[in-house]
């Protein structure tokens, strides 16, 4: 049997936990008791395709999506496509994959802001007409300095009085493609001493010669994103247009927009983004990751990518239920990664397999037991599940256990195997190291060990008992198997805020990947999928990378057995 994510069926969020109150639900709650939006709920998910999505997108996924799903409403996938500079098909192409991937679902349409590149220029012509929008001359750099600071007012720009019929000429004659790029823009006349820079004249449009993923080159002017995003939510008719903290302050340019021009007004709610400790959640930063070749790609399982965490095994579940447990606040904080670990070795621990694989291999010879006799115990697939059954595993008398699992003289408390020491293998019998084999560096190569007959199975007919369990796998019959061992890409809990504008790769840490490739795992996962995930006894939770071959299997371990994040939740004072 396999267990792989794709075969099994989603939990609904819903169903897995009942919808957590926030401020957004209750702001929400009002709105449907005051009828403000006649009891209509519709948020969308508003992706730039200027990269992939991470972590942080989940919380916004499940939000937009859990809101409407709570209230029978809907939510659009929206792509905010208004910078064919920094955009492609390909980030289009994946953001689609992997809101589906999360588990969500949005009828048959997908939304884009280019669709309405139409409207927003007869919305720019009307401002033009009404007075409140110029064509400006002035360079980009220029216009930075005339904005002023935050302590100082801006400066008006010498074309911010030209007539209407001059900036209708040039806002029609910028659309045929007669200017240069960087030549000409068209602002909003607003105020340029006011206390929010984001109402000083700020750029409606530029021109850009680049060729769009979708329209290609029927533009050369194309609309800020400040100016598309607002309108695109008031045509799709949004009811509640959540977003994060850093719109606040663009939040009155919108309404400005949407006053102006006279048209529908959704309500803008700001939450705080996700901030993960030991990673970046920047696009700027995860292309440069990319790009500068410090991970193999998008979907590198060290990634924070919803790519990446799917290719290192993280299910749908234990995403969504990170994003549930996580709650949305209104001010920034710095969640914890070992939460999310734990959100997702609780769901494994649910479904996962249990399995027998050795990592580092030690040679064991039962030299009590026949050469050519082969056994086959019953192992439990998972003890949390009695409905997933049983499997056999050989056993013969050449094994592998665990370097770890042995030492030549061990200290106190070390209860694994060390000469004349008996342990137990796990589901079959007692064996007891008897000669310790080596090298001429004086490695240990192999163990010699004899088996006790009378404890077939695991106990001992006597009822003696042993102090460790280990896991095995019968050499001539284990699978071969590549693991690869991760840990935090970077060296510290937060990359982001110690660099500045310095180079964060600085901080990458250089053992964020260990590849163990001659791991054997034990037959029964000959042939298992890309995807299928497992629990390694005593080991962890693994997932069959794609880059598996048949002759061998490659796997990600997705996360330890270890609890950090439980024990620390535990020690909390309550
Ligand atoms: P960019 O700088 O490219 O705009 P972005 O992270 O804002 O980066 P978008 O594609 O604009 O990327 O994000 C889509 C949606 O996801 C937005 O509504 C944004 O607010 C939300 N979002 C982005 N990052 C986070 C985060 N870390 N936590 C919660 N929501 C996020
Ligand atoms: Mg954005």
């Amino acid at each position: 049997m396999t267990s792989n994510p794709d075969e099994k069926k989603q939990t609904d969020s819903a169903e897995a936990t009942p919808a957590r109150s926030n401020f957004i639900r209750d702001i929400i709650d009002e709105d449907n008791r005051t009828g403000k939006f006649d009891g209509r709920v519709q948020t969308r998910f508003p992706p730039e395709p200027n990269g992939y999505l991470h972590i942080g997108h989940a919380k916004s996924i499940c939000l937009n999506f859990g809101l409407a799903a709570d209230y029978n409403g809907k939510c659009n996938l929206r792509f905010d496509d208004t910078n064919p500079a920094k955009e492609e098909q390909e980030y289009i192409d994946a953001i689609i994959e992997n809101v589906r991937w999360l588990g969500f679902e949005w009828g048959d349409k997908v939304f884009y802001a280019s669709d309405y590149f139409e409207q927003l220029f007869q919305w720019a012509v009307q401002l033009i007409k009404a007075g409140k929008a110029y064509v400006d001359d002035l360079t980009a750099d220029q216009i930075r300095e005339y904005r002023g600071t935050l302590t100082q007012p801006g400066k008006e720009s010498p074309h911010r009085s030209r007539s209407i019929d001059e900036n209708m000429d040039l806002f029609e004659r910028m659309r045929k493609g007669e200017f240069p790029d960087g030549s000409r823009v068209l602002r909003a006349k607003i105020d340029m001493a006011s206390p929010n820079i984001n109402l000083r004249d700020p750029v409606l449009y530029r021109i850009l010669h680049a060729e769009h993923p979708r329209t290609r080159d029927k533009w050369c002017i194309y609309p800020m994103y400040d100016f598309a995003h607002g309108q695109s939510d008031s045509i799709e008719g949004i009811t509640h247009s959540i977003c994060t903290l850093e719109f606040e302050d663009h939040r009155p340019l919108y309404d400005w927009c949407l006053d102006q021009l006279g048209i529908y007004h959704p309500k803008q709610i700001e939450f705080a983004r996700l901030n993960l400790n030991y990673t970046v959640l920047s696009k700027r930063k995860l292309i440069k990751l990319v790009q500068d070749k410090h991970v193999r790609g998008w979907d590198d399982p060290r990634m924070p990518t919803l790519a990446g965490v799917r290719r290192l095994g993280y299910t749908p579940e234990a995403i969504r239920n990170f994003c549930d447990l996580i709650g949305i606040a209104k001010s920034n904080s710095i969640a914890e990664i070992g939460m999310l670990q734990y959100c997702v070795r609780q769901d494994l621990n649910k479904r996962a397999q249990r399995v027998m694989g050795v990592l580092k291999p030690l040679r064991v010879v039962i030299t009590n037991y026949p050469e050519d006799k082969v056994e086959e115990f019953d192992a439990v697939n998972n003890p949390e599940d009695p409905t997933m059954g049983t499997r056999k595993v050989p056993f013969s008398r050449v094994l592998y256990v665990e370097q770890e699992d042995f030492m030549e003289n061990p200290p106190n408390k070390f209860y694994r195997l060390s000469p004349g020491r008996e342990v137990r293998l796990r589901y079959a019998y007692f064996i007891k190291c008897v000669d310790v084999i080596k090298d001429e560096q004086g490695n240990v190569v192999e163990l010699h060990c004899t088996y006790d007959p009378e404890t077939r199975g695991g106990d001992a007919a006597d009822g003696r008992k042993v102090k460790a369990t280990l896991h095995w796998v019968s050499a001539n019959h284990a699978q071969a198997a590549e693991v690869r061992l991760y840990d935090h890409l970077f060296d510290r809990a937060n990359p982001n805020e110690e660099v500045e504008d310095g180079d964060f790769t600085a901080f990458i840490n250089p053992n964020s990947l260990q590849v163990l490739e001659s791991a054997w795992i034990e037959p029964s996962l000959a042939g298992a999928a890309a995807g299928s995930f497992y629990q390694f006894e005593r080991l962890g939770y693994f997932c069959v990378d794609p880059d598996s071959k048949t002759d061998k299997l490659v796997f990600n371990r997705t996360v330890s057995l270890k609890d950090e994040w439980a024990k620390v939740q535990k020690n909390q004072p309550s």
